[in-house]
């Protein structure tokens, strides 16, 4: 078994579909430089995973390092972010195009997709937009828990509002500039809304099925079947309070799986957040996050795991239950870079 899991882990393009860098800015609030070199690069290239997916800013005050204008703060962490890229190349390359993607496995290389959690930082203004493309930006979260100027999140669930009409625009150029959209956090209308608005699969990089856990930040059977008729990829996440409490984690991540599944095929699910960013909460610990959020946070990140041992023992769990290597192979990369090479332009379009 232990030889079958090093050698899927060597022979699979892996995808670890969404990823924070609290952590890193803050140590870069603490004036330390170096640090994708230093805490991501071996870490991750030596867990065997080959395409990263980095939230640089988003539309949280943690996403935005506390500025006061959400693109300030945004531009400001994605020049942080360029420049530590910049000192780790060619080892670490960012993906703009197609032909970016890896074919294959190249140990030691690690590509990274650059995204936004969040529409704040547009500003209201298409042409931020296209900015954020010509800085690399290639996957775009419509909104995090709240509303903003795009959509409602999944906490403004009582207002049932989806996406507004700038929200609709900004499906529309980023389906023409090449922008894959991530719909993780997003009101249930505003699902349907931006599914629909579509013309291409969109994502939901971390979240779970509702029907196995009730919980909003989860999707129900229908969200499932319209995203995988779109061509669209739901990727689980490893928290416990999305999975739910009735099983040890591995397993309850693996029952959500099951279910997608059942209900949407194996061709439009993933793990993409194998839970294992837990030195974030030194940035909430920055942040002034009361006492007591932290605690929860800390509660529910899972301890004394890293990317290497988590995916291993996901590995072993399919195996297990008799997955075969390339069904393992699509949940572990192959259907998120399916979409990313569906999505992504092939030459960079000129905006
Ligand atoms: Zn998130």
């Amino acid at each position: 078994m232990a030889g079958d899991v090093e050698r899927l882990r060597g022979s699979t393009v892996i995808v670890k579909g969404h990823t924070d860098i609290y952590a890193l800015v803050d140590r870069m609030n603490r004036g330390e430089r170096g640090v994708v070199q230093r805490y991501w690069l071996e870490k991750l290239t030596g867990a065997g995973i080959d395409v990263l997916v980095v939230a640089v800013s988003g539309d949280t005050e943690a996403h935005l390092n506390g500025a006061q204008r959400p693109l300030h703060g945004a531009l400001e962490l994605w020049d942080f972010f360029l420049r530590e890229l910049a000192a780790v190349a060619p080892a670490v390359s960012i993906v703009r195009t197609k032909g970016d993607l890896p074919e294959a496995p190249q140990p030691g290389r690690l590509r990274i997709v650059l995204a936004l959690e969040g529409g704040r930082p547009l500003e209201q203004n298409l042409a931020h937009l296209r900015n954020f493309y010509r800085l690399g930006m290639r996957v775009l979260g419509m909104s995090h828990d709240l509303r903003n100027e795009l959509v409602d999140g999944r906490r403004e669930g009582r207002t049932g509002g989806g996406l507004s009409r700038f929200g609709r625009a900004v499906v529309k150029e980023a389906n023409r500039l090449g922008i894959l959209l991530d719909v993780s956090h997003i009101s249930d209308p505003g699902f349907v809304h931006v599914v629909e608005a579509s013309d291409q699969p969109v994502v939901a990089s971390h979240a779970n099925s509702r029907a196995v856990f009730d919980h909003p930040r989860n999707f129900t059977d229908e969200h499932l079947k319209l995203l995988a008729g779109k061509g669209g990829v739901l990727g689980l996440i490893y928290i416990p309070r999305f999975i739910g409490r009735q099983h040890t984690p591995i397993d309850g991540l693996v029952a959500h799986l099951e279910h997608v599944v059942e209900v949407a095929g194996i061709q439009h699910v993933a793990v993409t957040d194998l839970g294992t960013d837990r030195d974030e909460i030194r940035m909430f610990e920055g942040a002034g996050w009361p006492y007591e959020r932290i605690a929860q946070v800390l509660a529910e990140r899972p301890k004394d795991i890293d990317d290497r041992e988590q995916l291993g023992r996901l590995i072993a769990a399919l195996l297990a239950r008799g997955y075969s290597e390339a069904d393992i192979g699509l949940v572990l990369g192959g259907n998120v870079r399916r979409v990313l090479a569906q999505v992504l332009p092939a030459a960079e379009v000129a905006p």
